[in-house]
């Protein structure tokens, strides 16, 4: 089941996992996950270079522990 979660689909929409990589949807360009500790590098012409977080994983972590302590997370499973 997919959760409805506001922050976590703003997030969705920007980014894609694939695999163990994070891939922005707008430039496409990859990080693996074990190089998150690194600021994502967008392309320079990607237009959400500025509007995203430098640390999508951590951003993505931070969601979901949000969403934990809501308990919507259990709620929907
Ligand atoms: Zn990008």
């Amino acid at each position: 089941m997919t959760i409805s979660y506001l922050p976590l689909e703003q997030w969705r929409k920007n980014w894609r996992v694939s695999g163990n990589r994070i891939v922005c949807r707008h430039c496409r360009t990859a990080l693996e996950v074990t190089n998150a500790k690194r600021p994502f590098a967008h392309a320079q012409n990607c237009k959400c270079r500025d509007s995203t977080p430098e640390f999508p994983l951590q951003e993505l972590q931070r969601i979901r522990d949000e969403l934990d302590q809501s308990g919507l997370r259990r709620r929907a499973t």
